[in-house]
């Protein structure tokens, strides 16, 4: 029954095939030669299939592990140089109709107070986030039909893109939303919306069935198939996820590689981005009561094979995780990460009410500026360029550059450009010293020689005053 080629949840990601996948990598995870041959596939960085992303993951040989974290360095570092997105999250309204288990939001949890931003209040929660330096956003929302409708969603992202405080504005909104329909996805597509996120949480039917017990989620079918929905609706860049911890990991990995390949197999384009949560303690939500949490060694590694598997796609960590935790993650793959983030409905403008309505507790409580100093003292580049969704570059079209290594010259020069935008209006004056002389050394690595004399002029428009250059 298994074909990535199909429209219907269970046969794209199918039960049968992911168990024959664990037992095939239980027979040859140590096979040295099976190792070495999907090693040798894997340098060509144009991906690997489930059944050989498995096997790497599960292999115990530390020779051969050690070459599989130098190979996703190597593939990190080719697609995405020292570059790192940043993003924040921005908490519209935890009214939420599902019985999610792991989730405060769930709506049986009386004893957590229930708030929707208005649209006023969105522009306060904006204007703080632009204050930050904040330029791209993930929307995030219950499900409710009548207090969070797909109108509210649109209305509140028409507000944000029109806000321009000071030198501040947000040039992209990714949506995080439950599952809907095609009509409603090809809504949010005119809406301007960048990337339509919506995590799995886990691929496996029977125990999504049992951690969804009650609301619309519980349907598997219209949650997996929903990427398919956005897919018809025009989104054509989509961020999955599942939420580690909640069931046995190694089946949501080679799920998480199914859900990938059905939508290349099916839409000629994989996914955008894949986030990688763990569960995290949260008002009501015990997470030791999850037993299959992973370690940081696992998590370490299943973030460098996700790297050599989809070498295509951003993978995305977010607050939940500790500053150490995430730096281990960003030197194996990592290339996108949320600073600053307050998981709360108002926490932006409302410090005394962040812990109340929080989804999940924060474990990486610095500021963006101290998470940029970080970045910058690790050799990074924090990057906060919204350009490819602005220029058109969505979807396959964004694909084909990537794959084709071109897109090297229009990222590293907007990040550098954007980075030097937050020196000039945001950053501290440590950050905006170590900043200048990351940008000073980065400029040389933009290959093509037009583009690296148009951007070191256009830096140096920016220190005057200039604002908004895009490649
Ligand atoms: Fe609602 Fe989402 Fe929380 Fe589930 S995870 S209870 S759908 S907000
Ligand atoms: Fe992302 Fe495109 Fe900017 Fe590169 S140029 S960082 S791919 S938006």
């Amino acid at each position: 029954m298994y074909d990535p080629k199909s429209s219907k949840a269970e046969e794209f990601i199918s039960d049968s095939e992911i168990k024959a996948t664990l037992a095939f990598a239980d027979e040859h995870k140590n096979d040295r030669a099976m190792l070495e041959d999907i090693l040798a596939k894997a340098r060509e960085q144009k991906g690997l299939s489930h059944r050989e992303a498995l096997i790497l993951l599960d292999c115990s040989h530390e020779d051969i592990n050690e070459k599989i974290f130098s190979l996703a360095k190597e593939i990190k570092q080719r697609f995405y140089g020292n570059r790192i997105v940043m993003f924040a999250p921005l908490y519209l309204s935890n009214y939420c109709v599902n019985g999610c288990i792991y989730c405060p939001y769930h709506m049986k949890n009386t004893t957590i107070p229930r708030r929707k931003l208005s649209q006023e209040e969105i522009k306060a929660e904006v204007i703080a986030l632009q204050d930050m330096g904040h330029k791209r956003l993930a929307l995030e929302a219950g499900e409710h039909p009548t207090m969070n409708p797909i109108e509210y969603i649109l209305e509140s992202i028409k507000t944000i893109y029109s806000i321009k405080h000071k030198n501040g504005e947000i040039r992209r909104v990714n949506v995080n939303i439950a599952a809907t329909t095609v009509e409603n996805y090809r809504k949010l597509k005119d809406a301007g919306i960048g990337t339509y996120i919506l995590f799995q949480e886990t691929y496996n039917k029977e125990n999504y069935e049992e951690l969804h017990p009650t609301g619309p989620k519980h349907d598997y079918a219209w949650h997996t198939e929903a990427m398919d929905r956005a897919m018809e609706g025009g989104i054509d860049d989509v961020g999955c996820g599942v939420l580690y911890g909640l069931t046995t990991y190694r089946y949501d990995f080679v799920g998480q590689l199914m859900h990938a390949e059905h939508l290349e197999a099916r839409f000629g384009v994989g996914p955008h981005t894949i986030s990688v949560p763990r569960i995290r303690p949260a008002d009501d939500i015990d997470a030791s009561t999850f037993s299959n949490a992973i370690s940081d060694e696992v998590f370490e590694k299943l973030v460098a094979v996700l790297r050599i598997a989809v070498p295509y796609t951003g993978i995305i960590v977010s607050t939940r995780e500790s500053e150490k935790a995430r730096e281990r993650v960003l030197a194996v793959g990592v290339t996108q990460i949320s600073g600053g983030s307050r998981t709360s409905v108002g926490g932006y403008t409302t410090e005394e009410r962040c812990d109340d309505t929080a989804q999940f507790d924060v474990s990486d409580q610095r500021s963006l500026d101290e998470v940029i100093n970080w970045l910058l003292k690790l050799g990074y580049i924090p990057s906060f360029c919204t350009a490819c969704y602005r220029e058109g570059r969505t979807g396959d079209r964004f694909m084909s550059l990537l794959k084709s290594g071109q897109i090297a010259n229009c990222c590293q020069p907007n990040a550098l450009m954007t980075l030097q935008e937050y020196l000039e209006d945001y950053a501290s004056s440590d950050t905006k010293a170590a900043g200048e002389k990351v940008i000073s050394e980065e400029l040389n690595r933009v290959p093509n020689d037009k583009v690296r004399s148009i951007a070191a002029e256009r830096i140096e428009k920016i220190k005057s005053g200039a604002r908004d250059f895009r490649f």
